[in-house]
C-alpha cells in the first residue's frame, strides 16, 4: 500500500479543487440588444409635441411628415429609466398627491366609467387609504391632453396642485401622522389658494445636483412649462422632482418667461410653413452632413441632398395615396 493510499483510508481522499464559479452574463448587454431587436420607432406626427419640442429639428419634423420613417431608438437602459419615470406619476398621482387631497384634475373609475370625476380632488380619499392593500386603485388619475389649434401643439400636464394645501400638510406632520383620515378631512377644508401646474420629473444623481433652482431648470423643460403654461393661462409650475436611486422629492417652482413660448412659437412657424409650402427649413442643428447629430439621422440623405425638393414631396404624396393629408393651405401663424 503506497503513503497516498495510507493516507486516504486515514484522512478520506483529497478534496477535490473547487470549480471556478463560470462568469454569468452580462445581462445588460442582452436586455440592450433586446430593446435594439425591436427596431427603430415610428413617430407618425403632424402635431408638435409640447415634451419634444426643444430638441426636434425642423426640417427632421418636415421630412417625417412627408415621408414617415422609423427613427426613434431606445436602449434598454433607456425603456427602463422611462418606466420608472412612468411608474413614479402613476405612484405620486394616485398614491400620494391624490388622496393627500392635493392633485386636481380627472379622475376615472376603473370599476364604472358612470362614476369619473373632471377637474376634482380625489373622489374618495378614504377608500384610497383602504386601497392600500390592493394592487389597483378603485380612482386613477386621468392626464388629461392639451392642444393649441392654432399653433397645432399638443401635450399634457401631470395636473393641478394646491400649494397651499401641501403647505397645510407639512405644517401639520403629526396630525398627518397620528390620525391621516382626520388629516385628509381637515385638508378638504383648507382654501386652495393659488393653483400651479404640477410636472414631475425623475432624474439620475447628477441631474439632480445641477437642478436645485428655479433658474437651473433645464431648457427643455422651461419650454415644455411654458408652453403648458400659456395654453391653460396658469403661469406657475411646480416641478416635483426625485431622484431615481433613494427617490428624496423636492419641489421647484417655475414661473412663465414668455421668451420661452416666442422660441415655441418661432419653431412651430419655421415647421408649418415649411409644410405649407412644401419647401425644406433653413434653420437645422447640423452645420453639415457630417456633424455627429447628423449621421445618427435616418433623414441624412434627403437633408443633405441637393436636389428638387417639391418634386421629393410630389414622389412621397404620390406613394401614398390613401393618407389623409393636413390643409394647411391658409394657415398662417396666430396672432
Ligand atoms: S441631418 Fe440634421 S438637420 Fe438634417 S434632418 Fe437630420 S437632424 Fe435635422
Amino acid at each position: 500500500m503506497s503513503i497516498t493510499d495510507t493516507l486516504n483510508k486515514l484522512h478520506g481522499p483529497p478534496d477535490e479543487p473547487e470549480k471556478p464559479q463560470a462568469e454569468l452574463p452580462d445581462i445588460r448587454k442582452v436586455i440592450n440588444a433586446f430593446a435594439t431587436g425591436q427596431g427603430p420607432q415610428s413617430l407618425k406626427q403632424d402635431w408638435l409635441r409640447a415634451s419634444g419640442l426643444y430638441f426636434m429639428c425642423p426640417r427632421e419634423f418636415v421630412l417625417n411628415y412627408w415621408k414617415p420613417t422609423p427613427s426613434v431608438k431606445f436602449t434598454g437602459d433607456n425603456l427602463m429609466k422611462m418606466a420608472c419615470g412612468t411608474w413614479w406619476h402613476w405612484h405620486m398621482q394616485n398614491k400620494v398627491l391624490g388622496p393627500l387631497g392635493v392633485l386636481k384634475g380627472c379622475w376615472v373609475n376603473s370599476v364604472s366609467d358612470v362614476y369619473n370625476r373632471e377637474n376634482s380632488w380625489h373622489p374618495d380619499p378614504e377608500l384610497a387609504l383602504q386601497d392600500e392593500a390592493h394592487q389597483l386603485p378603485v380612482w386613477q388619475f386621468y392626464e388629461a391632453g392639451l392642444t393649441e389649434q392654432g399653433w397645432r401643439m399638443t401635450g399634457h400636464h401631470d395636473g393641478l396642485v394646491s400649494v397651499d394645501r401641501l403647505r397645510w400638510l407639512a405644517d401639520n406632520l403629526n396630525v398627518v401622522r397620528k390620525d391621516l383620515p382626520s388629516a385628509l378631512k381637515e385638508v378638504q377644508a383648507i382654501p386652495v389658494g393659488e393653483l400651479a401646474l404640477l410636472e414631475l420629473k425623475s432624474q439620475s444623481i447628477s441631474a439632480a445636483e445641477h437642478w436645485q433652482t428655479a433658474d437651473e431648470t433645464p431648457d427643455y423643460y422651461k419650454m415644455q412649462a411654458n408652453i403648458y403654461q400659456h395654453m391653460t393661462g396658469i403661469h406657475k409650475t411646480i416641478f416635483l422632482l426625485a431622484d431615481r436611486d433613494e427617490f428624496k422629492c423636492r419641489l421647484i417652482q417655475y414661473d412663465y418667461d414668455d421668451a420661452w413660448w416666442q422660441e415655441a412659437t418661432r419653431k412651430a412657424t419655421t415647421i408649418w410653413t415649411a409644410i405649407r409650402d412644401r419647401t425644406l427649413p433653413d434653420n437645422c442643428p447640423c452645420r453639415d452632413r457630417d456633424f455627429w447629430r447628423a449621421k445618427k439621422c435616418v433623414f441624412r440623405k434627403s437633408c443633405w441632398d441637393e436636389g428638387d425638393f417639391a418634386a421629393w414631396v410630389k414622389l412621397q404624396a404620390d406613394s401614398q395615396p390613401d393618407r389623409k393629408w393636413l390643409n394647411l393651405a391658409d394657415w398662417m401663424p396666430p396672432e
